[in-house]
């Protein structure tokens, strides 16, 4: 008997998880447990409609990370944190969150048989998010107080009781999180032109930018990306160049006003010749809406931030450029703001009849 295979399977290779894929760039050894959803592999996306909006046959995609298995990269930093927990004989990890670093916390933790700890700012944490760390097992922990306060107590809480820190001060997450840029180029044969990025601790936009240096020292792309970071306008520490005590904005995951990466950040966006701008919560709504209803892609708040920013600063995005923004979360972690901000609504208190539907489908 000959073994076919179908077209399906022959061309789907099983995608390991991230830390199998790249294991050579990766610190780990055989004798690290790997605790794995089998994260990364997230598509990258051509966007038409926002790089016609943009013209001069510039190229825009989105890397959709919301696709990860607990809906958003922090499932990247968190496949090594937890991993190396482990390999340390950790028995309980600990963060602070603004929802998606405790969900993806939480199912690593669980997955390698530790438990979470995670302290939340008390109202301020999107309602999926919410579920996801309480049905995995966390132990949910809600300060009055914001994510600049919680990150405070927890890593004094590492410092004293047995627990090992996962927020992204932990140096492997950092590390797990920049096989999002080797994912960019993979795809794309080389780095893009721009790297779009929304940043609120600063971790990401410092792991991507040290992925591409590594790729680019392996000579796996022969350029780098100008590293673009967009923060919310009322929690733009980076752009104003000082903390920022009372931060606010709609986007909760990037509510944070005193980023524990910020000199990395700012060096990556010195070496990278690339800026810190601001965006409001009005254009990182309209960024959130055109994505979902030009494009099909629902991302939360925060990950349209990137997107925002581009459309904020496309007139300096050189001809035939090619770009990608970072969509960080899924836009299911966040119902409440798709709902209130939605300028669709249900139509309500149809008949169950042909000429009643008909009518309301206007015909
Ligand atoms: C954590 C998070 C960010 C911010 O990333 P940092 O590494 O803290 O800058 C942005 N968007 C989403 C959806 C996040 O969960």
């Amino acid at each position: 008997m000959t073994l076919s295979l179908t077209a399906a399977q022959s061309y789907r290779q099983p995608w390991p998880g991230l830390i199998e894929a790249y294991r050579q760039y990766l610190p780990v050894s055989d004798k690290t447990p790997v605790v794995t959803l089998h994260e990364g592999n997230t598509p990258l996306i051509p966007v038409p409609a926002l790089a016609e909006r943009i013209g001069r046959q510039v190229r825009v995609f989105v890397k959709y990370d919301g696709l990860n298995p607990t809906g958003s990269f922090k499932d990247r930093g968190m496949t090594m944190a937890i991993s190396k927990a482990k390999e340390d004989g950790a028995k309980a990890v600990i963060c602070a969150s603004t929802g998606n670093t405790s969900a993806a916390a939480a199912a690593y933790a669980r997955r390698g048989r530790m438990r979470a700890f995670v302290l939340i700012p008390d109202g301020y944490v999107a309602l999926g998010k919410l579920a996801q760390a309480l049905l995995y097992g966390a132990e949910v922990l809600a300060i009055k107080g914001n994510f600049d306060r919680a990150l405070e107590i927890v890593r004094q809480m590492a410092e004293n009781y047995p627990v090992t820190l996962v927020n992204s001060v932990n140096p492997y997450r950092l590390e797990g999180q920049k096989t999002g840029a080797f994912e960019v180029v993979d795809a794309l044969g080389n780095a893009p032109d721009w790297l779009c990025i929304p940043v609120g601790n600063a971790g990401n936009i410092t792991a991507y930018w040290m992925g591409f240096c590594q790729y680019h020292q392996d000579g796996k792309c022969d350029r780098l990306p100008r590293m673009m970071g967009f923060q919310a306008a009322g929690a733009a520490p980076l752009v104003g160049g000082q903390p920022v005590t009372h931060p606010e904005t709609i986007a909760t995951a990037i509510r944070i006003g005193n980023p524990a990466s910020w000199e990395k950040a700012v060096a990556a966006q010195t070496a990278s010749k690339g800026n810190f701008h601001a965006v409001t919560d009005t254009e990182i709504l309209d960024a959130y809406r055109i994505l979902a209803s030009e494009e099909g892609i629902f991302c939360e708040p925060a990950s349209a931030a990137s997107v925002a920013g581009l459309l904020q600063v496309k007139d300096q995005v050189p001809t035939g450029a090619t770009v990608v923004c970072v969509l960080t979360g899924n836009g299911l972690k966040d119902p409440d703001t798709a709902i209130k901000h939605s300028q669709s609504q249900v139509k309500q208190g149809i008949e169950p009849e042909i000429p009643a539907v008909a009518q309301a489908m206007g015909f």
